[in-house]
């Protein structure tokens, strides 16, 4: 049975429709994986960061203990030498015991001071470490949104894009092996997947490159298969589009 151009034109543009709805569904499905994935990679370089920060402060801790451990030896020792200075036989022995003191004394403010340091560290840190912590709930919290958005639009999308995919499967049994490989190549080599186009305000809808009144009115006759000639886009007039929508 053979076809008009007209029929044909219908058949293209009604398969252009189905796959391009197929495009959109997978657009949408495509980049919410992505996006998955780059709330995944913060999340896990938010734990890093936060581990890494625990150690630290825990370090510091340490270090604190540390230097309250001299200051009670230097008190000790403190203390043994002032009872020995009770007992000195004569000055060179005070003297020198007196230095013994002194030093102690000078153990006790160095350890103090480096108290203080570790402390307002220990404040600075732990203020990094709750704003870590609390951006690491929020990135938590849009990963869990994203992912269940992304099962939803993934157990939707499916029924309907096999549903469309029959329908392209259908569509394609109306058009002739030669315009297939034509609609096939056109619809590979361009980047928004669109082989057949309408006319919009004067212009070809695919590359927007204007299409002359003689050239549109030739489309609108429907007598012949005609291509953009900036892209070779199929080309079908508006009324065309919406017969085919409405159909
Ligand atoms: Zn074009």
């Amino acid at each position: 049975m053979e076809q008009t151009v007209e029929q044909k034109l219908k058949a293209l543009y009604e398969l252009q429709t189905i796959h391009s709805e197929i495009d959109k569904i997978r657009q949408i499905r495509g980049e919410l994986p992505m996006e998955v994935a780059d709330l995944e990679d913060d999340v896990a370089g938010l734990e890093t960061r936060i581990q890494k920060i625990k150690f630290e402060l825990d370090d510091l801790e340490d270090e604190i203990v540390t230097r309250k451990n001299v200051i009670k030896e230097a008190l000790a020792n403190t203390k043994k030498y002032e009872t020995q200075l009770n007992e000195v036989k004569n000055n060179r022995e005070y003297e020198a015991i007196s230095k013994e003191i002194e030093i102690q004394g000078l153990d006790i403010q160095v350890a103090e001071k480096k108290i203080r340091e570790f402390g307002f560290e220990i404040t600075t840190k732990n203020q990094v470490y709750e704003k870590a912590l609390a951006d690491l709930e929020e990135r938590k919290g849009d990963l869990e949104i994203k992912k269940a958005e992304l099962g939803t639009i993934t157990s939707e999308t499916q029924k309907e894009e096999e549903d469309l995919l029959v329908q392209a499967e259908k569509a394609q049994v109306n058009i002739e092996e030669r315009l297939m490989f034509a609609y096939n190549r056109l619809r590979k080599n361009a980047k928004n997947g669109l082989a057949v186009v309408t006319i919009r305000r004067d212009s070809c809808s695919g590359c927007f490159n204007q299409i002359p009144p003689q050239r549109q009115s030739d489309i609108r006759q429907r007598k012949k298969i005609i291509v953009c000639e900036h892209c070779g886009r199929i080309l079908v007039d508006e009324q065309m589009a919406m017969e085919v929508e409405e159909a």
